[in-house]
């Protein structure tokens, strides 16, 4: 499918509600790139672990920040065609998915500085526009002037069962109710961080897929776009 015009799309919202799934998904259909940011704070936390700048479960801020300018992330296409991140040039993807790092990524998200480096690499890969990125701060922040800013969600009873669901189906022993103070928990730490906290921006579109399957989505989308003249 092709729009009309080079566009910026950023997806915004709460966590578990399948944005980096719908994000894939459009920028596969426009043939544009896709830039999963969290993954960049899953890397600098990765980084912080591999080079002892965490200590009793902290992050030792001022040396992290110090080094920043050595931490370079890049992102690469896998022989399936899904991106994997890069950090110094090796291949991060599995570690960053893992305990270690989602425990510390959001004392890692929350330094001011880390963000304001991170923001920029951000920008610079959109600088061409034809991207997709999904996160908590791109429709706010990071491209305050994207052309379509979606903000995902759906109720934290639904997130936390699509969540419980994929992990008994993996064998992982959970119950819903520590899944949903979990899913309850991250909301409350990503609306209320003093840095870029989440915020629905003003012109965003809400994508509330509480009743919604993956494929009632893009439909969903190709009507925005339609409202909003990208495709005749
Ligand atoms: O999206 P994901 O869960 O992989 O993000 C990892 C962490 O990075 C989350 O804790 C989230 O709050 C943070 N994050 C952020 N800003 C973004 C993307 C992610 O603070 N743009």
């Amino acid at each position: 499918m092709k729009l009309n015009n080079q566009i910026i799309i950023a997806v915004d919202g709460h966590s578990s509600c399948g944005k980096s799934t719908f994000a894939k998904q459009i920028a596969q259909k426009l043939n544009y790139i896709y830039i999963d940011s969290g993954a960049m704070y899953r890397a600098v936390a990765y980084y912080a672990i591999k080079n002892n700048l965490v200590q009793e479960k902290h992050i030792l801020v001022e040396e992290l920040i110090k080094q920043l300018p050595d931490i370079h992330i890049r992102f690469q296409r896998n022989p399936d065609g899904d991106l994997e991140t890069l950090l110094n040039n090796e291949n991060i993807e599995e570690h960053i998915r893992g305990v270690a790092v989602s425990e510390l990524v959001s004392e890692v998200s929350k330094i001011k500085e880390v963000r304001a480096y991170l923001v920029k690499l951000q920008q610079e890969m959109g600088q061409h526009k034809g991207i997709v990125m999904d996160g908590r701060d791109i429709g706010t922040v990071v491209f305050p002037e994207a052309e379509i800013k979606l903000f995902m969600t759906a109720q934290p009873e639904v997130r936390a069962k699509r969540r419980y669901d994929e992990l008994i189906a993996k064998g992982i022993d959970v119950s819903f109710e520590s899944i949903l103070k979990n899913v309850l928990e991250r909301d409350y730490n990503d609306s209320n961080r003093k840095e870029s906290p989440l915020i629905q921006a003003e012109d965003a579109v809400v994508l509330d897929n509480s009743n919604m399957t993956i494929e009632d989505q893009m439909p969903w989308l190709l009507d925005v776009f339609k409202n909003k003249n990208l495709i005749d």
